[in-house]
């Protein structure tokens, strides 16, 4: 459509809606406000590509400047930076949740949009202190190594990036060092060693003894903040742990993958935030039905496999109502829910194990819990 063609249909829609709204008022007047309204549309046309780049001037600026975190009170909070599984979901990446303590971030599980996310976000990766793993499934994994190289970009690290995880650790830290050995040169190479240090573009593995069933362990503890891992039940796939995260008189529970289990309900007790994972039976049995349909053996035979490993909704609502904590979070949402409807299916009877509030997780999902107050802030910053 040529320019005069444009402005002449906003010409004369704009008069007919304005004519609409303006009964009684003189046609004379209605004329002009519509010729106002259609030039300022097309001055903004016109200059449609600079105004464009004018906010980005803007959103640049603001993102160079500011940060998730610079508009918080100091606290616990959380920032869902993958709410998915290895299945496809627009709405939820693969399973990554950021914990900010005052002006520090932790990451637990780098599912592999893990650092795109945080981004979206605007939580700073140059603050990552350390990273948490649960258990060294790939859905958990796969976003390492790009984390690893955002953090020492962002932040001209020196030393290497602590990844904190039951023994194994070490397996998964060496394979990942290893695969960006050659990207790592060519980016001191570019940049220089000044921009990129040589010393900080590593991961550096701190494995842990997995402890028992009923045990915790302490595995960080600085400046207020401390962390402690759990036994979770994932068999066979093992270890698989959970952390809990307390400061400043505030706590955040993250279960990790695994079926309900009593282990998480003790050391989620009280708790401000547990984040739970959730599988829905229902929906995941309707894929298997169709792979079996469909001829789709290896579908068919993971789809029923992942149901023996995996808790469901219902179960977490449970653990929660159990554990008496103040909010839930269902988090590595399987399967994908693309559209809202399987919302409500995916969370049938949760409001009935668990009076509660609870929130079904997305990416951007955001929890925040000022210091030393009872108050618990949910905002969903993406979707
Ligand atoms: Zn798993
Ligand atoms: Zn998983």
């Amino acid at each position: 459509m040529q320019a005069s063609h444009v402005i002449l249909t906003l010409y004369v829609t704009l008069f007919i809606l304005v004519d609409d709204f303006a009964e009684g008022v003189e046609v004379k007047t209605v004329k002009f406000i519509a010729l106002g309204l259609v030039l300022f549309g097309a001055v903004l046309f016109f200059n449609r590509e600079a105004i464009t780049l004018k906010l980005m001037e803007k959103t640049i600026d603001k993102n160079l400047t500011s940060n998730l975190l610079s508009s918080l009170p100091d606290g616990l909070h959380v920032y869902l930076c993958g709410a998915g599984s290895p299945m496809m979901d627009v709405k939820r990446s693969g399973p990554c949740t950021a914990v900010m303590a005052g002006n520090r971030v932790f990451i637990v599980d780098t599912g592999s949009s893990a650092s795109k996310v945080l981004q979206q976000g605007r939580v700073p990766q140059a603050n990552i202190e350390a990273v948490f793993l649960t258990h060294f499934h790939s859905d958990h994994i796969d976003g390492l190594g790009e984390l690893i190289m955002q953090r020492w970009a962002n932040g001209a690290h020196t030393t290497p990036l602590a990844v904190i995880a039951p023994k194994g650790v070490e397996q998964v830290v060496a394979g990942f060092n290893q695969a960006y050995a050659q990207d790592d040169a060519y980016r001191i190479a570019h940049h220089t060693a000044k921009i990129m240090p040589p010393t900080g573009s590593n991961a550096a593995a701190q494995g842990f003894e997995l402890p028992e069933s009923g045990q915790s362990k302490r595995v960080y503890e600085q400046d207020g903040l401390v962390v402690t891992a759990f036994k979770v039940e994932h068999e066979p796939v093992s270890p698989a742990v959970g952390y809990k995260f307390e400061y400043r008189g505030r706590s955040v529970v993250i279960s990790g993958d695994t079926v309900k289990s009593t282990n998480i309900a003790k050391f989620a007790a009280g708790v401000d935030v547990l984040l739970h994972e959730a599988l829905s039976k229902e929906l995941v049995l309707l894929i298997n039905q169709r792979a079996k349909a469909a001829g789709r053996a290896n579908i068919a035979k993971i789809t029923h496999d992942i149901l023996d490993y995996h808790a469901s909704p219902v179960d977490a609502a449970q653990t929660a109502q159990q554990a008496k904590v103040g909010h839930l979070v269902l988090h590595h949402i399987v399967p994908p829910l693309p559209i809202s409807t399987l919302e409500s299916i995916f969370v049938k009877g949760v409001s009935e194990a668990y009076s509660g509030d609870f929130t079904l997780g997305k990416d951007g999902t955001f929890i925040s819990l000022p210091a030393e107050s009872k108050e618990i802030k949910v905002q969903e910053l993406i979707w």
